[in-house]
C-alpha cells in the first residue's frame, strides 16, 4: 500500500483554462509531498490529447458523458452539481476502500458544490480561483452589494485597484443582465460559501497584486499560490515536473517549434485567443490584414472552429511570413527566443504566462474578465498596450499595425522589456523555495497534516 501524509483531490471545471492551472498546482503539491488525484469528467477524459503520467487522473460524471454541446449553461451546471456530487462521493469512497483516503478536496470556484461533498464526507475543503485577485475582488464587491448594478457611475473605485471605467470591468458586470447564468455563477455561486472553505487559493503571485491581495486578505483568508506554470519556465526543473499538461486540443508542437527555430531573436508576433473565444468575423479579417501588412513574422493560433473566418486564400498567400496552427504548446512558444510580442485576448492564464515569461502584450480582450486583465497589463504592470476598438467594437488593421510597431520597434517596447525582466524575476521569486507562493503551499500542507486525518 502506498504511504503518504496527505492526499488532495483536485476538482477543476472541465475547460482548458481551468484544467491548466489546477494541474500545474497539483504538480506543486505533489512535489511538496502530497499525493494528488485529479478528477475530470468522463467526456473530457476521453477527448484529452495528453494525460500526464505524473498525476493520477480519475473520472467522475457531469451527466453528459457523450458531450454537452448546445446545452444551456444553467442546465449544464445544475446537472453537473447533481451527477457530479454523487459520482465524486463514489470516487472518494472507492479511493478510501483502496487504502488511499482523500484528506482535502481542492475544488474549482466554478464548482462550489465541491465544498458540500467535502463536508458531507468529513474532509477539508479548499477553493481554487482560476482568475486574478483583482477580478475576484470585483465579483466580491458585487456579491456584497458594495458595487451596485446596473452601474450608476462611469468610473468605479474598488479598493486595491486603479479607477476603472465600465469598459474595464468584467463583461458580466459591465453588461449586467446580458449573461444571467454566468453572472449567477461567477458572482453568487463562486462567492456564496467561500467563507466556509478551509483555504482560499488564487492563481496569482503576491507582488503582482499586492494591494488588492492585502485588501482581500483583510476580509477573507486568501492565499496566492501562482503562477501555476511548469517549473522549467521559471528557470527551474522540479523533479518529476515536465512541460506537458492535459490538452483539450492537439498541440502542433513539432511544426511550431521547428518553424520558430528558423526565425531570428524577438522577430515573431505570437497571436492566440485561448480555448473558448469566438472572435467576430470582421475582427478576424482586420487582424489578418494587420498581421499581413506588418513587417514581422507571425505565428497565429486559429482553432478549427474559427478557420472559416479567415480571409480566402490567406493561409496560402502568407505562408512565407506566417504560420497558422490550430493549437500550439503555448508556454513553449512564449518561452522561445524568437517571440517578440503576444497579441492576446488576455485570458488570465495567457496573461499570467506572458507576465511570468516576460513577453510584451497587445491586449485585445473579447469578454469575461479579459478587459480587466487588459487594463492592468497596460496601466499597472506596464507590460503591453491595449488595442483601441472603433465605435463598432472592432480593432482596425491600422491600429493593430501601430500596436505591433510600438512594441517591436518603438520606445514603448524598450520600456516594456525593462518591466518584463522585473515581472519575470518576481514570478520566479514567488515560486522559489521560501517565496510567497511556495510558503503558502507549504503552510497549507503543514496545517493539513498537523490537523490529522
Ligand atoms: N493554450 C495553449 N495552446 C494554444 C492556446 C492556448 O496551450 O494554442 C493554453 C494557454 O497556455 C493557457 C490556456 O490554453 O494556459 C488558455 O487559458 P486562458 O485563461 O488564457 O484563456 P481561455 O481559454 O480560458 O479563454
Amino acid at each position: 500500500m502506498e504511504t503518504f501524509e496527505a492526499h488532495c483531490l483536485i476538482l477543476p471545471y472541465p475547460v482548458q483554462g481551468h484544467i491548466n492551472p489546477m494541474l500545474q498546482f497539483s504538480k506543486r503539491l505533489q512535489h511538496q509531498g502530497s499525493k494528488v488525484t485529479l478528477a475530470t469528467t468522463n467526456y473530457l477524459f476521453k477527448t484529452l490529447q495528453e494525460v500526464s503520467g505524473f498525476i493520477s487522473v480519475e473520472t467522475i460524471s457531469d451527466g453528459y458523458d457523450e458531450g454537452a454541446n448546445e446545452i444551456a449553461e444553467e442546465t449544464y451546471l445544475a446537472m453537473f452539481q447533481k451527477v457530479g456530487s454523487k459520482t465524486l462521493t463514489k470516487l472518494i469512497l472507492k479511493l478510501k476502500d483502496l487504502g488511499c483516503p482523500v484528506d482535502c478536496i481542492i475544488y474549482d470556484a466554478f464548482l462550489p458544490w465541491g465544498l458540500d461533498v467535502a463536508k458531507s464526507l468529513g474532509l477539508r475543503a479548499a477553493v481554487f480561483f482560476t482568475q486574478s485577485c483583482a477580478v475576484n475582488n470585483i465579483y466580491y464587491h458585487v456579491y456584497k452589494g458594495l458595487l451596485k448594478l446596473p452601474l450608476e457611475e462611469t468610473k468605479v473605485q474598488i479598493p486595491g485597484l486603479p479607477p476603472l471605467l465600465s469598459s474595464d470591468l468584467p463583461s458580466f458586470v459591465s453588461s449586467y443582465g446580458s449573461y444571467p447564468a454566468i453572472f449567477q455563477l461567477v458572482v453568487n455561486d463562486q462567492m456564496k460559501n467561500i467563507g466556509a472553505a478551509d483555504w482560499i487559493f488564487f492563481n496569482t503571485f503576491y507582488m503582482l497584486e499586492e494591494q488588492v491581495n492585502d485588501w482581500m486578505a483583510n476580509v477573507l483568508p486568501v492565499k496566492s499560490i501562482g503562477p501555476a506554470i511548469p517549473s522549467m519556465y521559471l528557470d527551474k526543473r522540479l523533479e518529476g515536473d515536465n512541460q506537458y499538461g492535459l490538452n483539450v486540443f492537439k498541440p502542433m508542437t513539432d511544426t511550431c517549434m521547428a518553424w520558430l527555430n528558423e526565425r531570428p531573436k524577438s522577430s515573431v508576433i505570437y497571436v492566440a485567443f485561448g480555448s473558448l473565444a469566438a472572435v467576430d468575423a470582421k475582427q478576424m479579417e482586420e487582424l489578418a490584414w494587420g498581421l499581413r501588412t506588418s513587417n514581422h513574422h507571425f505565428l497565429w493560433v486559429v482553432r478549427e472552429s474559427e478557420t472559416n473566418k479567415l480571409p480566402e486564400d490567406f493561409t496560402e498567400e502568407t505562408s512565407d511570413k506566417g504560420l497558422i496552427v490550430s493549437w500550439c504548446p503555448q508556454l513553449e512558444v512564449l518561452a522561445h527566443k524568437s517571440i517578440g510580442c503576444f497579441i492576446t485576448h488576455c485570458g488570465w492564464n495567457s496573461t499570467l504566462e506572458a507576465l511570468s515569461l516576460g513577453v510584451p502584450m497587445v491586449a485585445m480582450p473579447q469578454w469575461t474578465d479579459q478587459s480587466t486583465n487588459a487594463k492592468l497589463v497596460m496601466d499597472i504592470w506596464k507590460m503591453g498596450i491595449k488595442a483601441q476598438q472603433d465605435a463598432n467594437g472592432i480593432v482596425r488593421r491600422d491600429v493593430i499595425g501601430q500596436c505591433i510597431s510600438e512594441l517591436m520597434e518603438g520606445a514603448k517596447g524598450q520600456e516594456i522589456s525593462r518591466n518584463a525582466k522585473k515581472w519575470k524575476d518576481l514570478a520566479r521569486e514567488a515560486f522559489d523555495e521560501g517565496g510567497s507562493s511556495d510558503e503558502n503551499i507549504k503552510d497549507f500542507l503543514a496545517k493539513m497534516i498537523e490537523s490529522g486525518r
